[in-house]
């Protein structure tokens, strides 16, 4: 009797710390809540940790959704708590068992990772996680004209910046021999032959719906073709699929499995010369990889076909392919046929531009990866496609910031104020006004404060204010320069109250984003800048440090040791 309502409680509590925690609850947090619960009826911690220690272990076998739904059951009211922490779950996979689960994410490395990318490696990464399986991550280098060294090492940084970790990471160059193998089956079994014609006549042919001579060469012959293009004495020649050049999908009119490309690759150097398209490599991997859930983005869908023919042909294990859509967001394009000619006139400062959504960017801007994490798992995996404002994402963001944002005073277009009779202060000020862990500064004032000037026009000579967190004053004349009398501590009703600094500021410069493209066209003004006076606390603050200038927006601190600069965020 007495075990069964350890057990009760354990349950409860070793979900809730399960839901919080990706799914694996962590014992000591739990022992702890238990044993508060249970001690005023006399339980001992003797009693209760093995039992607790044993629940544990039958709830991390679980996945979140199952976690989450006997949550619901034994308290609901203690799910909505965690689910603020964690209120978006993906639909369930088709055919998925826990433990067994395996997705990937292939990008090519030719680029820093955006937020398209961002989106794939978190949806990979959520699923394995849900149901316990495995992420691989996986570079799909096979085209040695794009593939970069130094992008390999930059994608796994951006990726580990999202708080993304893979159980396996390898290079489908690696497999190339593996590549091989299956063209030779393909061919071997007349599934496949060599095309010796120009580009231009196979796209003629293409889109005409008419076969080239060469669909007629013999198998033998082929396989002849095949070992001449490997051995470099056949140039210009590639694999192509027998598909159907009538078909009414286009993907299917015999499309490419191989070609010739001479440059040499990053990693393999001159080894290779014959590489696969993504419609041969996409499928073998996914297939020989174990991948059992592999995602792309919608506009693959046509070459789906293609992608279940080739594993039908070599008689290999077909994994449940997904589609969902891209995602877009307004006026911030994310090809690199777009971004790098701003990149290459000046007209932003390199991938990590803050008006860019490649994840340098964002970082740079103030964005939190679990920001975009919860972003992108609030937009879920539909087909619909859409292009996102993305004030949506930094609406995400400030809710995340707001609480841990210190607060400080920025003044721009400053004047100069003078107040007669001040009283010499020091004063300790909180940096947050609910947040008390965040602390205080302190600050002193004489009779000497900068102050808006766009704040001071609203207000006639003879009127009271107060400058926030100090003391009211009453204007008495208003010039290049505007004098003032010191009026007392007492707060006045309806007062206004304006963000000041004393005569010790410092110099501040904030960079604003807008939008880069406006109807497609680059945005001349997309970079604002605003100059001001900030409060010389700020000082003492780091790179990466996001605060919240009262009044004005969130910004990240981007370099302090120089003059200060930040990068607004948002309102
Ligand atoms: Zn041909």
């Amino acid at each position: 009797m007495s075990t069964d309502k350890i057990q009760k409680i354990a349950w409860k509590y070793a979900l809730q710390n399960a839901i919080k925690f990706n799914g694996k609850a962590n014992p000591k947090a739990v022992v702890g809540k238990v044993i508060a619960n249970l001690q005023k009826d006399g339980f001992s911690p003797k009693e209760i940790i093995p039992v607790v220690n044993s629940v544990i272990k039958e709830v991390n076998k679980i996945s979140i959704k199952d976690q989450i739904e006997k949550l619901e059951k034994i308290d609901p009211e203690l799910l909505k708590k965690e689910k603020k922490v964690r209120d978006f779950t993906l639909p369930n996979l088709p055919d998925a068992v826990i433990g067994k689960v395996i997705t990937r994410f292939p990008p090519e490395p030719n680029g820093y990772l955006h937020i398209g990318h961002a989106k794939a490696a978190i949806v990979d990464h959520e699923y394995a996680k849900m149901y316990d399986g495995k992420f691989i991550l996986r570079f799909d280098d096979t085209n040695p004209e794009n593939a970069h060294l130094e992008f390999y090492d930059a994608q796994k940084e951006d990726l580990k910046w999202l708080g993304i970790e893979w159980d396996l990471v390898y290079n489908t160059s690696d497999n190339l021999e593996k590549h091989y193998k299956y063209a030779e089956q393909l061919i071997k079994q007349d599934n496949a032959y060599i095309c010796q014609c120009s580009p231009e006549e196979i796209k003629h042919g293409r889109y005409h719906g008419k076969e080239c001579t060469c669909c007629g060469t013999e198998c033998a012959d082929n396989i002849d073709l095949w070992k001449q293009m490997l051995s470099k004495s056949l140039d210009g020649a590639i694999v192509r699929l027998r598909g159907d050049m009538t078909c009414d999908n286009t993907a299917m009119r015999d499309p490419t499995l191989f070609r010739i490309i001479d440059s040499p690759h990053p990693i393999h150097g001159d080894k290779y010369r014959v590489w696969p398209t993504y419609d041969f490599a996409g499928p073998i991997e996914d297939s020989i990889g174990g991948v059992t859930h592999p995602f792309r983005t919608k506009e693959y869908e046509l070459r789906d076909e293609c992608y279940f023919k080739i594993l039908d042909l070599l008689n290999l294990r077909k994994p449940h392919l997904m589609e969902f859509a891209r995602l877009s967001i307004e006026g911030m394009p994310v090809s690199k046929r777009k971004i790098k000619p701003l990149i290459d006139k000046g007209l932003v400062s390199g991938y990590d531009d803050i008006r860019l959504p490649t994840l340098r960017g964002l970082k740079k801007r103030g964005i939190l990866p679990k920001a975009i994490k919860q972003f992108v798992l609030e937009q879920g995996i539909s087909k619909v496609e859409s292009t996102i404002n993305f004030g949506l994402l930094e609406a995400t963001n400030r809710k995340m910031i707001d609480s841990i944002a210190k607060r400080y005073f920025f003044v721009k277009d400053p004047i100069k104020l003078i107040v007669e009779n001040a009283p010499k202060l020091t004063k300790k000020i909180n940096l947050h006004p609910n947040n008390k862990e965040l602390g205080t500064k302190i600050v002193k004032t004489r009779d000497e404060f900068f102050v808006q000037k766009s704040d001071l026009d609203k207000i006639n000579e003879g009127e009271i204010f107060r400058l926030k967190e100090l003391y009211n004053v009453k204007i008495l004349k208003k010039n290049k320069e505007i004098i003032a009398q010191y009026e007392g501590e007492n707060l006045i009703p309806n007062s206004a109250k304006i963000q000041w600094t004393n005569d010790e500021y410092i110099k501040m410069k904030v960079l604003i984003p807008h939008p880069l493209f406006v109807d497609d066209k680059f945005n001349e003004n997309s970079l604002e800048q605003v100059n001001g006076f900030a409060e010389k606390a700020i000082l003492q603050l780091k790179t990466d440090e996001i605060i919240q200038l009262e009044r004005f927006g969130f910004i990240r601190i981007e370099n302090i040791e120089n003059k200060i600069t930040g990068f607004f965020s948002h309102r």
